[in-house]
């Protein structure tokens, strides 16, 4: 079957030709093709009829995102290909142990798979489509899945109602397309989390934290910690591992402090150093006493989803930033992060830094942290790279 075929404007192959991934709706030749779907999968050429390469059709200002450079067709080998070329970069990076098996096995435009995430829990996979093309290609996603025999996958969950474009009316379903509930246990760095996909958010935890999160086991001994925002309570399970004296999760969401408090019992049963908080993080760090803590994490949902939001979410975070400084006790350390793609590193670094200023503490950086390598940023595409945080010492 031949591919409908896309042309660019004059000029408008340059960013495709230093392999950024996204030909944006502005850069297309007009007309479109006739009967041209969403989600198609296209052929793209440059003004002067060169082949670009090949992608998924979209409507909107991404209108296609490239899977393959200079080819006409992907192969009827593509997912699969490009499934077992990720799951050798986790191999390399010594993700799938028998006591690590949860970890991202593919992170959209750093795996050359743009609009899909997949993220494995054992035995079973969890993808997310964010694009009609990958919405349309999910089964032959989950069947390469199942099919890589050193995955050890065989169950696919796909969930997708609130990553896929509304407008597109795709009918996007939370289900399992091969396999079904097996368990929800999943096994990071030797200690366990229960992982809830079902009615979780993303995927039902945030593997990006890995990293951090185990760093930060290694500041906890002997600290009382405070980990603001803890959805899922993976800093509080790390930071009882490493030997903190007392630690306090909070989450505005009731459901979030349930699931920590079931992985802090899962890791710890009867321990008695643990206490949660459902209530909001503001109100939180506005009514705590001042040396209460030694060590404190903030890690807020994106406060800033679009540009249009920077400003206020730039305040949000000097604002919770400016409490914990203010706060936390001599010799304290703060774990600050933003999730946000839309805030630079250079813009929340300076919202730390004004909150630090306020504080009018001596504040050193001690580290500056990223996302972990199962989330790698295509260096053509540095959009990808989204997770920033510093690790302060609070004098
Ligand atoms: N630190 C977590 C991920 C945080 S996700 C981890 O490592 O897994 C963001 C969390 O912030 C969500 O659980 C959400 O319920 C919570 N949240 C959002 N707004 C909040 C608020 N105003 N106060 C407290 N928690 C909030």
């Amino acid at each position: 079957m031949s591919l409908k075929e896309i042309r660019l404007k004059r000029g408008k192959e340059e960013s495709l030709d230093r392999f950024h991934p996204w030909v944006f709706s502005g850069a297309i030749s007009e007309p479109l093709p006739t009967d041209l779907e969403e989600g198609e999968t296209v052929t793209v050429y440059a003004h002067d009829g060169r082949l670009i390469g090949t992608g998924h059709f979209q409507i909107g200002s991404i209108a296609v995102r490239i899977l393959e450079f200079g080819s006409a067709a992907p192969g009827d080998d593509f997912f699969e290909k490009r499934l077992s070329d990720a799951l050798r970069l986790r191999k390399a990076l010594g993700l799938a142990r028998p006591d690590n098996n949860a970890y991202r096995l593919v992170h959209g435009e750093g795996d050359f798979l743009p609009g899909l995430v997949v993220d494995i829990y054992g035995c079973t996979a969890v993808i997310q489509a964010h694009s009609p093309g990958m919405h349309f290609a999910r089964m032959k996603v989950a069947e390469s899945l199942v099919r890589l025999a050193d995955l050890g996958v065989r169950n696919v969950y796909y969930k997708s109602e609130t990553t896929l474009p509304y407008k597109a009316h795709l009918d996007p379903q939370n289900t399992y397309l091969i396999g079904d509930f097996e368990t929800s246990v999943a096994t990071e760095n030797g200690l366990q989390f229960n992982i809830d996909w079902l009615r979780g958010q993303k995927t039902g935890f945030f593997l990006d934290q890995r990293d951090n999160r185990e760093l930060l086991g290694s500041y906890s001994r002997g600290r009382r910690v405070l980990n603001m925002f803890c959805y899922t309570g993976g800093f509080s399970v790390y930071a009882m591992k490493g030997g903190a004296i007392q630690v306090d999760s909070v989450d505005s969401s009731e459901k979030a402090i349930t699931l920590t408090d079931a992985n802090i019992e899962l890791n710890f049963p009867g321990q008695s150093v643990h206490r949660s908080y459902a209530v909001d993080a503001f109100k939180f760090l506005d009514n705590m006493e001042k040396n209460a803590y030694d060590l404190i994490i903030l890690d807020p949902p994106a406060f800033a989803k679009h540009r249009s939001a920077l400003r206020n979410a730039l305040r949000g975070y000097q604002r919770i930033n400016a409490r914990a400084f203010e706060k936390i006790a001599p010799g304290g350390i703060v774990f600050t992060f933003s999730c946000s793609q839309a805030v630079s590193r250079e813009q929340f670094r300076l919202a730390v830094f004004s909150a630090a200023a306020q504080s009018r503490r001596r504040i050193r950086i001690l580290h500056q942290l990223t996302q972990p390598a199962d989330h790698p940023v295509n260096i053509y595409h540095p959009e990808g790279e989204y997770l920033k945080g510093l690790v302060l010492y609070v004098e």
